[in-house]
């Protein structure tokens, strides 16, 4: 069997849906492929999502029952950040990211790709074909059957294994898949609330009401996260855990292991998956020899809290872009369009972020702790990071911490080289999309962005006198249960 098509996509999570959406939409004939079913594919999670990219990527926003909570008014959401070792406390107001329901977010997606005219096929690469060193057809498996697509355009959007970006050997070279330090391992799962009145406990406990999310960052050591959302009736709970358990660290599932077991008022699990996520900035080439990366599979997420939906559908917007009216959708020249525009808006914010990932990962709990604790995170940087938006210290915030900083010099002292170095990361790392001179700068931005630490297991992060927060959370909640 054999088909031709414009465009072949690979992988139908939410960049590949996005993409195929929307070449389809100006006519391109696009086939879709994905080694799962219709109605199982991408992320089937809830994930925070900034509200900008959909519109950037010209997507409705969900609402409604794509939300984890229908109708939950933004002004009454707050996320409160807890530092390690009961240091201190930040709380984001209205937080600018939405909690999206990914199964309803993707089938919608993947229903408009159909609906405007792809042709979605299931089934996995069995081999690439190439032609003069680019790619020209697919041989696609499922089930015993084999067929052939050809296509002047491949997008690879599979996630994470980048299954075509793998077997392109121009690709290959220069695009090495994330190394077990930078994978971040995570779980989220929606629950039904047993005891109310344990939910409200656990809110009082940290100081946040009803709807409001609890996050507990480096809580399993380095790079890893806690984060509790709630719903304003008190019937649900989304718990998300994460870590890169190659430094060591309990995984996700452990972590929500010891989390369930500690908080008896959680009721039965409702829904939600694990993953692994790529945590390093885009890869400097992002599209060769007839094909286009976009999502994970070109490491296009945000390291430092691991988010790659929001930046992957804008991504499918700009490629997009790129290919409109373009006789070869998979000429060099259109390539290099999508590979520059994304990397002039977007490199500088996500290498940046990548930079303060690695720097989180190898620093001990009282430098994070100071962090909050000192104001050198104050309420307007964290909410930038949330909004995958470039977090400059505002001069206020200069103002107010420079007496801080010289009564106690410390913590600015060993916060002010990971600042500087973000800060001119977010302006040089845009320049990598320039194929004249991307090539010498990235050496320049690997040194910058600097090493992932690789052994930072719970060990390192016990200071004299004090445990590790999952520790301490247990301990919140056994003392809880005594009273
Ligand atoms: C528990 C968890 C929580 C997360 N939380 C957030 C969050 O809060 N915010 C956020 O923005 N991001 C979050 N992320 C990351 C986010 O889920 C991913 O960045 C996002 O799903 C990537 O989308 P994608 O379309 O690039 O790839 P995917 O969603 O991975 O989709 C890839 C698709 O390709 C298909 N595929 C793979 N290989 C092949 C093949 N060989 N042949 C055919 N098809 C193939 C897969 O079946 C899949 O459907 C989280 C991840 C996890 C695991």
């Amino acid at each position: 069997m054999s088909a031709h098509a414009d465009v072949l996509v690979v992988g139908l999570g939410s960049a590949g849906a996005a993409v195929a959406q929307a070449l389809a939409a100006e006519g391109r004939r696009v086939v879709a492929i994905d080694k799962r079913e219709v109605g199982e594919t991408g992320a089937r999670w809830v994930n925070a999502v900034p509200e900008w990219c959909f519109e950037r990527a010209r997507l409705r926003a969900p609402s409604g029952g794509e939300l984890f909570v229908a109708h939950h008014d933004a002004s009454s959401r707050a996320m409160h950040l807890l530092a390690p070792e009961g240091g201190g406390r930040l709380t984001l107001r209205a937080p600018p990211v939405l909690h999206v329901d990914m199964r309803r977010l993707v089938d919608r997606l993947v229903h408009d790709a159909i609906g405007a005219g792809v042709t979605v096929r299931r089934g996995r690469i069995a081999s690439v074909e190439l032609e003069g060193g680019r790619v020209v057809a697919l041989r696609v498996e499922d089930g015993g059957r084999e067929e052939r697509i050809a296509a002047r355009l491949v997008v690879d959007a599979s996630g994470l294994g980048g299954a075509v970006r793998e077997r392109v050997p121009q690709l290959a070279r220069v695009c090495p898949a994330a190394s077990p330090e930078n994978l971040c391992v995570a779980a989220q799962f929606q629950h039904e609330v047993r005891d109310r009145a344990g939910l409200e406990a656990f809110l009082e406990t940290h100081g946040a009401s009803p709807g409001h999310d609890i996050a507990f960052p480096s809580i399993a050591g380095g790079f890893s996260t806690l984060t509790v959302f709630t719903s304003p009736a008190l019937d649900r709970v989304g718990v998300l855990t994460g870590s890169i358990p190659a430094t060591g660290a309990a995984d996700a599932k452990e972590m929500m292991a010891r989390f369930l077991a500690r908080e008896p008022w959680i009721g039965p699990r409702l829904w939600g998956g694990r993953g692994a996520i790529p945590l390093r900035r885009p890869y400097r080439v992002l599209a060769r020899a007839g094909v286009a990366l976009i999502g994970d599979a070109a490491c296009q997420v945000h390291s430092a809290h691991g988010s790659g939906v929001g930046i992957g559908l804008v991504a499918a917007r700009m490629l997009a872009d790129a290919v409109r009216g373009a006789d070869d959708p998979g000429a060099d020249e259109v390539l290099a369009q999508y590979e520059r525009s994304f990397h002039r808006e977007h490199g500088g914010v996500l290498t940046a972020a990548d930079a303060f990932r690695r720097h989180v990962q190898g620093a001990s709990a009282a430098e994070l702790a100071a962090l909050i604790e000192e104001g050198l995170l104050d309420e307007a940087l964290a909410m930038a990071a949330l909004a995958q938006r470039p977090t400059r210290p505002s001069p206020a915030l200069v103002l107010r911490l420079a007496p801080r900083a010289l009564r106690n010099p410390g913590p600015a002292l060993r916060f002010f080289p990971i600042a500087a170095r973000t800060a001119v990361l977010d302006r040089v790392a845009a320049l990598v999309g320039s194929r004249r001179v991307g090539a010498s700068v990235e050496r320049s931005i690997d040194s910058l962005v600097g090493e992932a630490p690789r052994h930072v297991g719970p060990g390192a992060w016990r200071e004299p006198g004090s445990r590790d927060r999952a520790d301490d959370l247990a301990d919140t909640s056994r003392s809880r249960e005594d009273a």
